[in-house]
């Protein structure tokens, strides 16, 4: 949480005047040429819709499984056009969402859930160096950031929770914190130095894609799936609008945006969350703020900022004001929202002013799909057909590989160790309908709200903690 104050309108107004409305990193030289949309009838052993981490890291690993196997891939849009190509770019092992998290919803699994999550990274990398994806993937950790006295007396909690599980953290007091990266409102922190890092995520979709088309995925780009329906005794229908496929198996990678599944709307929220990058800083400018490890960094509080250096030394800065809009509405027009952006422009400067006079070049918004425990909702549908991975809740950069992985599992009837968690195997609890579900979030947020600034849980999150649903990042 950051406190704002009024004084900084004056450095606010004038550094978002020129700000674009673009993604900072599909903005960058290097974009692959889109593939052709899908235009004649087809075939194809397996359809993944969706060309995010999801479906691509699915198209990968089910040619890497079996070469001989026709995979198509179908995207509304272009690859990196969802949360894969406009996140902060924070890559983590955790597949719940953290140790705090993880312990409280599966105490039994967590030590396979952390060994998982872990192989998944390492393999990630292992993949990236080996395909030389130019992605600037960096295993820097991150800096958890205590804005409040109540978040400085839980680091010492959050410090023995990662230590009981092998993680390499340290206590930063408010003196070693602000000596590592300067900020007036810094109370302490705690530098973890394993278990994720940094990257591009555009490039790094780049590189996905050009692997899937090394391996003989056929791509189609500009190329909404519109319906989907299950034929004869083994396969699917997938109906674009020029054309219709058939396939043997499918795969729903589409994140929160409007699922071709009915049930995925009781179990996923699309959510709208908010990112700001600076113009390059100067040399002058990154000494004043030191941040010399240039590991992400967060803030401890439920309605939290991330924010990191770019490869071209600019600071990427997002998060706090996550939005949900009545009846799981998601459209373009709703990525310019001038209120959230100016807030993020605040709370920057309240935590850089000596940054006063750095200009934003770039403003975007992109969905997040929430379930009601922050997990994804993995399974099956349409007699063992169709399998979908969606909801990893803002911490699916590296998650989505493991839910691509399980899909497969899934699909091919195997019992796997992934197939065989209870984070698998149970489903999060459902959203209740409109027109009960909006007044509920945004209850629910300044619940989360309150907790940020009075530092007690209160009845409310309290009563949603016991009955196992996971607001609490
Ligand atoms: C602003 C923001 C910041 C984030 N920061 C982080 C972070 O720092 N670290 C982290 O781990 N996670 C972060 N996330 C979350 C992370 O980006 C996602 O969890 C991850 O990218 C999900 O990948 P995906 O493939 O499931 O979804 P997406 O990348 O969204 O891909 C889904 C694709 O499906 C396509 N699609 C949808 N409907 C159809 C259809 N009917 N037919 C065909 N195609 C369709 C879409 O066009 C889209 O390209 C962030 C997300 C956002 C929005």
């Amino acid at each position: 949480m950051t406190i704002t104050s009024p004084g900084t309108e004056s450095v606010v107004h004038p550094s978002l005047i020129d700000t674009e409305q673009r993604v900072f990193w599909t903005d960058q030289p290097g974009a692959p040429e889109p593939e052709p949309p899908l235009l004649a009838r087809t075939v194809a052993d397996l359809v993944i819709i969706g060309g995010g981490f999801t479906g691509l890291w699915t198209a990968i690993c089910a040619k890497d499984e079996d070469p001989s196997l026709d995979v198509l891939l179908l995207e509304a849009a272009t690859i990196a056009h969802g949360g894969s190509g406009r996140n902060g770019g924070f890559i983590s092992a955790s597949l719940t969402h953290g140790i705090a998290h993880g312990e409280a919803l599966w105490p039994r699994e967590m030590g396979d859930l952390l060994r998982l999550g872990r192989e998944n990274l390492q393999q990630i990398a292992g993949f990236v160096a080996a395909e030389g994806i130019d992605a600037s993937l960096t295993l820097v950790g991150k800096t958890a950031i205590a804005l409040t006295p109540h978040a400085v007396q839980q680091l010492p909690t959050m410090r023995d929770q990662h230590v009981r599980w092998g993680e390499d953290v340290e206590l930063l007091d408010q003196q070693a914190m602000q000596a590592d990266v300067h900020s007036p409102t810094y109370l302490g922190g705690l530098r973890v130095r394993s278990g994720g890092g940094l990257m591009d995520p555009a490039r790094l979709s780049w590189g996905l894609k050009a692997a899937a088309l090394r391996r003989g995925v056929r791509i189609h780009e500009g190329t909404p799936v519109l319906s989907l329906s299950a034929q004869g005794e083994d396969s699917v229908v997938v109906r674009t609008p020029a054309a219709e496929v058939r396939a043997r198996r499918v795969v729903l990678a589409t994140n929160g945006f409007r699922p071709l599944l009915k049930r995925l709307r009781w179990r996923v929220l699309p959510i709208y969350d908010h990112v700001l990058v600076t113009e390059p800083l100067t040399t002058t400018q990154w000494s004043s703020i030191g941040w010399q490890q240039e590991q992400g960094l967060t803030d401890t509080g439920n309605q939290f900022h991330y924010y990191r250096r770019t490869p071209d030394g600019r600071i990427l800065w997002g998060g706090y004001d996550a939005i949900y809009y009545r009846g799981n509405r998601t459209d373009p027009s709703l990525e310019d929202r001038p209120t959230s952006h100016s807030l993020l422009a605040r709370q920057f400067f309240d935590t850089f002013p000596q940054l006063a006079g750095l200009r934003f070049t770039h403003k975007w918004a992109g969905l997040i799909d929430s379930t009601s425990r922050f997990t994804p909702v993995i399974g099956t549908a349409m007699n063992g057909r169709l399998a979908y991975a969606v909801g990893y809740t803002g911490l699916g950069t590296a998650a989505s590989r493991f839910g691509a992985l399980t899909m497969l599992d899934l699909l091919a009837g195997r019992r796997t160790e992934r197939t065989e968690l209870e984070i698998v195997r149970r489903k999060p609890f459902p959203f209740p309908p409109e027109p009960l579900r909006y007044p509920l979030v945004q209850f629910t947020r300044s619940r989360l709200a309150r907790e940020d600034v009075t530092g007690r849980r209160g009845l409310w999150l309290s009563t949603l903690d016991r009955l196992g649903l996971g607001f609490n990042s």
